[in-house]
């Protein structure tokens, strides 16, 4: 049999300083047990601010949508397959895979996007367990909301809840699309009936977080504490800017019994552990991403709430425009930007 040619792709590669230039990448061909995704969409992410600032070795794109094109042997996805690519590449085998914790893996092969190549190339060549099938009945880019948005958000709303039975508000620090996610999650798994607040510097997402149902608090114009003056403390704080100063007014301001849940990564708490944590025996939650089984929950969620959760997207681009997509996501006035393939 003769060999195939090598086929060639043409890929956006991140420079550094902003700069983003187009170069051929060899096109993968999967191997046993792997799929190639033909990319449909993929959403930009601020946890790309180094990759686009300080360069990055592979493609990267992360919060991935494509249809499968090629599969690898023994591998059971049909040809045809529109879905999502969940950013680790999970073992399955060791402790915390098995028990479901995908998202905790001891032996990670792969943050697909940082280590490997990712979603703003045509093609990503993927391990099949990493691969979720949406249906052909969710549009690509609204199906990019199943991994960091509602992945991400309803995890840490889920942490909330393992610790806390009777939540009846819940704080959102930072209207990012992080931010956003959690709040639209929250009203979603816990119901109209819990207040959710949502604070930033931000009034374009300020504004989206309204939209989404939320009471949106304009740090420009007051604290947080202020917010909640004459109001239930809130039971739930969940901390989506990783800013040191944000967690401590979190911490300060929760109810008794409350929960601070911290999804950004970057900065640290000052814990007076007798005061924040044993008299009120409050609780702080880490939250990473979320196990790869919450796919399958949160795309019912997505059918349920369509055009809900359809408002968070607020921007697309055509991947030609990348550079453009990213400095309008920089610049702060965006929910969630969506870098299209063109002619899939
Ligand atoms: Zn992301
Ligand atoms: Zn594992």
């Amino acid at each position: 049999m003769r060999a195939r040619a090598a086929e060639s792709m043409n890929v956006p590669t991140f420079a550094g300083k902003g700069e983003i230039t187009f170069a051929a990448k060899a096109k993968p061909t999967p191997g046993p047990g792997q799929l190639l995704v033909q990319v449909r969409a993929n959403a930009v992410c601020g946890s790309e601010r180094g990759q686009y600032f300080h360069c990055s070795q592979v493609t990267p794109g992360h919060e991935i949508v494509g249809t499968v094109v090629e599969a690898g042997a023994a591998a059971k996805t049909p040809v045809g397959e529109l879905g999502a690519i969940y950013l680790m590449d999970f073992c399955g085998a060791c402790r915390w895979c098995r028990s479901g914790w995908t998202n905790q893996c001891l032996a990670k092969r792969a943050d697909m996007g940082f280590s490997h190549d990712g979603g703003y190339g045509p093609f990503v060549l993927v391990n099949e367990n990493i691969f979720f099938p949406v249906g052909a009945d969710i549009a690509a880019d609204l199906a990019t909301m199943l991994l960091d948005v509602m992945g991400t958000g309803a995890h840490a709303v889920e942490r909330a809840q393992s610790v806390h039975h009777d939540i009846r508000s819940l704080a959102v620090l930072g209207a990012g699309p992080i931010g956003l996610g959690v709040a639209a999650m929250a009203r979603i798994i816990l119901g109209d009936a819990v207040q959710v607040v949502v604070t930033d510097y931000n009034v374009y997402r300020l504004r989206l977080a309204e939209k989404l149902g939320a009471r949106a608090v304009d740090l420009n114009h007051g604290t947080i504490a202020e917010a909640f003056a004459g109001c239930e403390m809130p039971d739930v704080a969940i901390d989506t800017t990783g800013k040191a100063s944000a967690r401590q007014q979190a911490i300060e301001l929760l109810a008794k019994r409350g929960v601070l849940v911290c999804v950004g990564h970057g900065e640290g708490l000052n814990l007076e552990v007798s005061k924040h944590l044993i008299a009120p025996e409050r609780s702080v939650l880490g939250s990473e991403y979320f196990p790869f089984a919450d796919l399958a929950k949160n795309a019912a969620r997505l059918r349920a709430h369509r055009a809900y959760l359809g408002q968070i997207i607020t921007h697309r681009f055509p991947v030609a425009d990348i550079k453009a997509a990213f400095d309008l996501f920089w610049k702060g006035d965006t929910g969630k930007v969506i870098v299209e393939q063109e002619g899939v």
